[in-house]
Formats: C-alpha cells, structure tokens, sequence
C-alpha cells in the first residue's frame, strides 16, 4: 500500500474532490496545500493594503496556518474555510505563490504535515518539489471548457452568480501564472502517472487512482 499519495495538477480538475474521496477510503489524512496559498491571500486581502512585497513578508513570517481533520481552515484561529474560496482570493494565492520565502514557509508546513505517513496531498507542486519520494503521484488534469463548467457548476449550486466565460478566462490566467512562475511550476513529475479526467466521472478517477494505491 502506498503511504504517501501525490496529487497536481491544473486548476478545476477535480484534484481535492477525488483527494477528500480516497483519503475516506483510504483512511488516510487529505492535505489542501492550495488552501494554504489561499489562506496567505486572504491575510494579505485583509490588511487592506496595496500589494507590496515586504508587508506580504510580515504576514508570512507570523501567520499560523491550521487545516484540521474535518478540512477546516484556520487562519490566526479564524475559520476562513468559506472565506478562502472566492474568485478574488483564488487569484491573490496564486499571486503570493510565486514569492520563494511564501513557499519555503509553505512547503516546510506541508512536509512535517506529511511526516506520519497515510496522506494524500493535492496542489501544483506536490509531486516535483515537496514530497518528491511520494509513493504514488498523480497528475490530474482535464480540458480547460470542462474544468471551467465544473467550476461554474459547484459555484452556481452554491448560490454564486458566475458568468462561465469569466470562470473560464480566471482559471486560464491561474494556470498560465502557475505554470510561468519561476519557483516550483505547475509541472507533472517525471514520475507521475496522468490521468486526463475530462470523459471521466469523479467515481471513476477516484477508482483508477485506488487501483493505482493499491498496487494493482
Ligand atoms: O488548488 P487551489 O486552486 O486552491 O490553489 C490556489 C493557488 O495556490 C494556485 O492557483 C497556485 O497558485 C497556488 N498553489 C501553489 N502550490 C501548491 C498549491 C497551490 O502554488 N502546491
């Protein structure tokens, strides 16, 4: 059985939702490092400040991050699990992710969190930079039109008023910016095993992935 699972990939495709799935199955810990990113964003968001790199150095240097195991986050002992999800956070996470001192905080949280074994953990850089004896990685992708219906469909059902081609542009730009960026890319790992998710259900992936962890 692999202990340690590894899940990248581009913006919308499905990696946290199939990730939550096999770490019930599994019985393993799911670790959102994107939530991680976003929860610097939305510090950065509540200063109120224009952006300015040596301010996002403050932040970083004392914000306390908390995942727990019900995949609350917390930010300062604040719940800002709803909080972090917005189109404009999506955006400054990706902006702060670029800056090396944000990641090596990050990254050195996501390691020791890794540390006990039995976790799956999805974001862009898992299986190239953080975790790169991972048992198992995966890199998790589909077109760009269905990745932005998916987005636009989990935001509509949850009351947002979204306009798809606005999602579609939004998550087109992420993805370039992560993939461009100097520091730990959006890349798949020589190693990783892609599964393009576009014809395929979440129970499906989620399946091919279990198969995978299992060994067969
Ligand atoms: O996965 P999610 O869409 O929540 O990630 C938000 C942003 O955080 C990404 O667009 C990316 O810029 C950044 N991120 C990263 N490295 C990770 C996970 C997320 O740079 N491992």
């Amino acid at each position: 059985m692999k202990k340690i699972i590894a899940v990248d990939g581009p913006a919308g495709a499905g990696k946290s939702t199939v990730s939550k799935i096999l770490a019930a199955k599994l019985g393993y810990t799911y670790i959102d490092t994107g939530a991680m990113y976003r929860a610097v964003g939305w510090k950065f968001l509540q200063s109120g400040k224009s952006f300015d790199e040596k301010i996002l150095q403050e932040i970083v240097s004392a914000i306390d991050i908390q995942l727990d195991a019900s995949a609350k986050v917390l930010v300062d002992g604040e719940d800002v699990t709803k909080k972090i999800r917005t189109p404009e956070v999506s955006k400054l996470a990706s902006d702060v992710s670029k800056f090396g001192f944000v990641r090596k905080k990050l990254t050195d949280l996501q390691r020791k969190m890794a540390a006990q074994g039995k976790v799956i953990m999805d974001g862009r850089d898992i299986g190239t930079q953080v975790l790169p004896n991972a048992d198992l990685k995966i890199f998790l992708t589909a077109s760009l039109e269905e990745r932005s219906r998916r987005r636009f469909e989990e935001l509509k059902a949850k009351g947002a008023e979204v306009e798809l081609e606005k999602i579609r542009q939004e998550i087109f730009l992420r993805d370039k910016q992560d993939s461009e960026r100097e520091i730990a890319p959006l890349k798949q790992a020589e190693d990783a095993i892609f599964l393009d998710s576009t014809n395929l259900s979440i129970e499906e992936v989620a399946e091919k992935i279990l198969e995978l962890a299992n060994g067969k």
